[in-house]
């Protein structure tokens, strides 16, 4: 059977802020999400009954634990759906990069399920669902460039699309995205009036050097955490940096580091510095709202 076939996007976090320890045991957060064309593809196909998932990845759990698997039995509970789903997920997002891929599943199983049951739910009506399946979930349902605030599930699209090039070392570490907030939390200071991320919004509306603004505040945390990461970022960072990148950080909790540039020769260079240094590397494209949205149409 056909099925209905989805793009499952990856995203990387432009900017992190940890503001603080919340009541529910959360961290306060405040972020840039972008997406970027780096995909997994979702395969949707109807069946009698039962949720089921296969997936061509080995660190990826082919059982109920999986987060497509949990979406789509969400939604089936919501909209009172009888009939099953299985889910077939072929893996390109590296598996525990800080790159989202799971959530990103989650969300696209959201959508892709919506229409082939058509709920009509749309993206409002999926959203409360998507938070209770992870942070980053709500805002793969909307894509591009966009503030994420609260846990980072309370997620607000920016005017100005961030439009370049991701050259995206994987150190192959393992990093828990638990111990490295364990460690932030150690090393916390109250951060409240912290602004880095407005002053990149405004700055960025003026045209003036914004990109300097921007950091991730996990990055010493996870360096701590894993000292062997510690060695590889520095040599990824220095040939990101020397080939021009506007910005090169950890994305998410790691262990994903990457660079963003403007231009495409800029990034094939460092993509070829960083493979000749033996690297793990992949490059890919910003991915604004409106082509988040054509995409999955
Ligand atoms: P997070 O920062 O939320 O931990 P991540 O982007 O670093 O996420 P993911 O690729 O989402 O990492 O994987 C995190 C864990 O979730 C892995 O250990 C993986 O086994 C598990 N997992 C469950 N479902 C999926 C899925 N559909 N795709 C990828 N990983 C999944």
């Amino acid at each position: 059977m056909k099925g209905l076939r989805l793009r499952s996007f990856a995203k990387v976090n432009l900017g992190l802020e940890v503001l603080g320890l919340r009541d529910d045991g959360y961290h306060e957060l405040r972020t840039i999400f972008q997406t970027i064309d780096l995909h997994d593809d979702v395969v949707l196909r109807r069946q009698p009954r039962g949720v089921t998932v296969r997936c061509d990845h080995p660190l990826v759990p082919n059982d109920p634990t999986n987060l497509a698997v949990r979406a789509a039995e969400a939604l089936r509970r919501h909209a009172r759906i009888r009939e099953g789903v299985a889910i077939e997920i072929v893996k390109r997002i590296p598996v525990a990069g800080g790159l989202g891929g799971g959530s990103s599943n989650a969300a696209t199983v959201l959508l892709g399920l919506d229409r082939l049951w058509r709920l009509g739910l749309g993206r409002d009506g999926l959203h409360r669902l998507a938070r209770t399946l992870g942070a980053d979930v709500p805002f793969f349902l909307l894509g591009g460039t966009a503030l994420g605030l609260a846990r980072g599930d309370e997620v607000y699209p920016l005017w100005r699309q961030v439009q370049g090039h991701v050259v995206l070392a994987l150190p192959g570490i393992p990093l828990s995205t638990a111990a490295v907030f364990r460690r932030q939390d150690a090393a916390l200071t109250p951060r409240e009036n912290s602004s880095r991320i407005f002053y990149f919004v405004s700055r960025d509306l003026e045209g003036e050097g914004a990109w300097r603004f921007l950091a991730n505040d996990l990055e010493e945390a996870a360096l701590v955490e894993a000292p062997a990461l510690a060695r590889q970022v520095q040599r990824i960072r220095a040939v990101l940096v020397r080939e021009g990148a506007r910005l090169a950080a950890l994305s998410g909790s790691g262990s994903t580091y990457f660079g963003l540039f403007s231009e495409a020769h800029r990034a094939r260079r460092a993509q070829s510095a960083l493979a000749a240094a033996g690297f793990e590397v992949c490059r890919a494209r910003t991915l604004s709202l409106d082509r988040y949205r054509r995409a999955q149409s």
